[in-house]
């Protein structure tokens, strides 16, 4: 049916590769392009064979012209951002120059300054419209899921939402005292930022950590979840009409915190750069270099993860409670493709997110969020290729 071109081939771009692969009804042919060629190559050999055509192709996604040349040469459809939050911009103006669709999992954030935000992004809004494309923002599990559950929420179950509750929890153990189950920079990046959330039009910010609760989670158990700052919030807080307030929470077990701690007390999460033997290095990104590639952690990680959306709100007057969630279990994913939940929980998304688009099911040209399109096709779609959901009319609330 279409064409797609993948940008990174890190842990997410795996596990979307893998499904693009099995989905070859929609993916007749992907070309993997990244700043490291013999990693696409290498995903190419083991996937090779199948109904998908593959290729391969080396690509800085900093550099808007080389990604140009690279969309004009394969001529995708869509293309599905999978690098870092660093790229995105170059990647929507390359789709710009072009006229292609383009699909994320994670909203701009310069290099230089810790903060996520869509404005960057937002702002190519009527760009993207007087082109005839479609940008989908935010196709991974959180943003992505959380994002659709929320808009099927609204859709079904609801008159008005007034308060959502983002549950993000990883019950799993690889085993290390400490690592991060996804790209080690943008994860502490996150996590050592201020917590906010969203209450009455207005953001409330919180210290890093400040937040705590504890809540029980199916197929995990009793768990320690802290409240973060998170970039739906900003988005659902738009889309939602009637909402109060919106909160994110991540659970967090006391080793990884304890280390987390002292590696910010000794300047090591810092992305201020320092000079080092007659370099400039940013601690940051040297920590990165030393820590285990979250790829490396499939084959060791076991337990599951258990991500959802707790809505509060009204239906034919009444006050009415409804959870959406999903349990995903390390090993089975390993098991499947190779890659522990955490990426697996981002790449099937985004799989779908880009065959939304190939599909035609969700096309309307401008820049959108995901809970802008009609989220029953997706929740389909999520049975269908391993992230199945669940639902509950009486979970327990968070205080
Ligand atoms: P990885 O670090 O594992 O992979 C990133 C990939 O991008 C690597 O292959 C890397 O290449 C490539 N890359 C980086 N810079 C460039 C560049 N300038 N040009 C070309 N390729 C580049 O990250 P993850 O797979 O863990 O994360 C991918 C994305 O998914 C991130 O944006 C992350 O924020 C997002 N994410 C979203 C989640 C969600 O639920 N929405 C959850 C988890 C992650 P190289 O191999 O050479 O380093």
């Amino acid at each position: 049916m279409g064409r797609c071109l993948i940008i990174g081939c890190g842990g997410v771009a795996s596990v979307a590769i893998h499904k693009c692969v099995q989905n070859s009804e929609v993916f007749d042919e992907i070309c993997i392009a990244s700043r490291t060629k013999s990693k696409c190559d290498a995903l190419k050999a083991k996937l090779d064979g199948g109904k998908t055509k593959i290729s391969t192709a080396k690509v800085d996604a900093d550099n808007v012209d080389e990604l140009i040349a690279l969309i004009n040469e394969f001529k995708p459809d869509v293309v599905l951002n999978l690098a870092l939050p660093y790229q995105d911009l170059t990647i929507m103006d390359a789709c710009l120059a072009t006229k292609t669709n383009y699909v994320d999992t994670a909203n701009y954030e310069p290099l230089d300054t810790a903060k996520f935000e869509y404005k960057w992004q937002w702002a190519y809004r009527e760009k993207f419209k007087e082109a005839g494309i479609t940008a989908l923002l935010g196709s991974g599990f959180d943003p992505g899921v959380t994002g659709v559950f929320s808009a099927y929420a609204l859709k079904h179950h609801f008159d008005e939402i007034n308060y959502i509750d983002i549950l993000d929890c990883n019950g799993g153990d690889h085993g290390y005292p400490f690592a991060t189950n996804f790209n080690p920079e943008i994860n502490i990046r996150e996590v050592s930022a201020k917590g906010s959330y969203w209450e009455d039009g207005h953001w409330v910010e919180t210290e890093p950590m400040e937040i705590k609760r504890v809540h029980y989670f199916e197929g995990v158990g009793e768990k320690d979840m802290y409240l973060l700052h998170h970039e739906e919030i900003e988005s659902l807080a738009l889309n939602i009409p009637g909402i109060k307030r919106i909160r994110f929470f991540m659970t967090f077990g006391q080793s990884y915190l304890t280390h987390l701690k002292c590696l910010e007390n000794v300047g090591m999460t810092s992305i201020e750069p320092i000079d080092f033997e007659g370099h400039k290095i940013v601690p940051l990104q040297f920590l990165k270099a030393v820590l285990p590639d979250p790829a490396s952690l499939g084959p060791r990680t076991v337990g599951k993860t258990h991500i959802g959306c707790i809505f509060r709100g009204k239906k034919d007057g009444k006050d009415k409670d409804y959870y959406l969630y999903n349990i995903c279990d390390h090993q089975e994913c390993y098991r499947e493709v190779g890659s522990q939940a955490i990426s697996y929980t981002t790449g099937v998304p985004a799989m779908i997110g880009a065959a939304m688009i190939i599909t035609g099911k969700w096309n309307k040209p401008g820049v959108y969020n995901i809970e802008e399109f009609d989220p029953d096709p997706f929740m389909d779609e999520l049975n269908k290729w391993g992230l199945p959901w669940q639902e509950s009319f009486n979970p327990t609330l968070v205080d």
